[in-house]
């Protein structure tokens, strides 16, 4: 399968790499799959957001622009996020935006996104 040409990392390495060296169970990874820059820039659908709460802990986490950048152009693209008090990823479904809205695009209370 070829690699799917809007798929960056934020290493700079290879997606298959990345993604095949995310296996460590605690701790972030030491990269992440994100999308191309040149993706990202053709807008966001979301509100861009990078400050959430971990609702099993209340703790706060900040992740980095390009990430963020992501979730806000494809909110869909990630199904777990980081925790520094869990110090774990977590899926969706356990985290709120720092506005409120949940990050799991399956919650009821979250919002469609608008068009780019
Ligand atoms: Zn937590």
């Amino acid at each position: 399968m070829p690699t799917d040409p809007k798929l960056c990392t934020t290493s700079g390495e290879s997606p298959d790499k990345v993604r095949a060296e995310q296996t460590n169970p605690t701790g972030q990874h030491k990269a992440y799959l994100i999308l191309c820059d040149e993706e990202r820039e053709k807008g966001f659908v979301k509100p861009y957001r990078e400050l959430y709460t971990h609702n099993v802990c209340g703790t706060e986490t900040r992740m980095s622009r390009a990430i963020a950048e992501t979730y806000a152009r494809d909110p869909y693209f990630y199904g777990a996020t980081f925790c520094v008090h869990c110090n774990a990823h977590k899926p969706l479904t356990e985290f709120t935006w720092s506005d409120g809205e949940p990050m799991y695009p399956g919650d009821p209370a979250w919002r469609q996104p608008e068009p780019a």
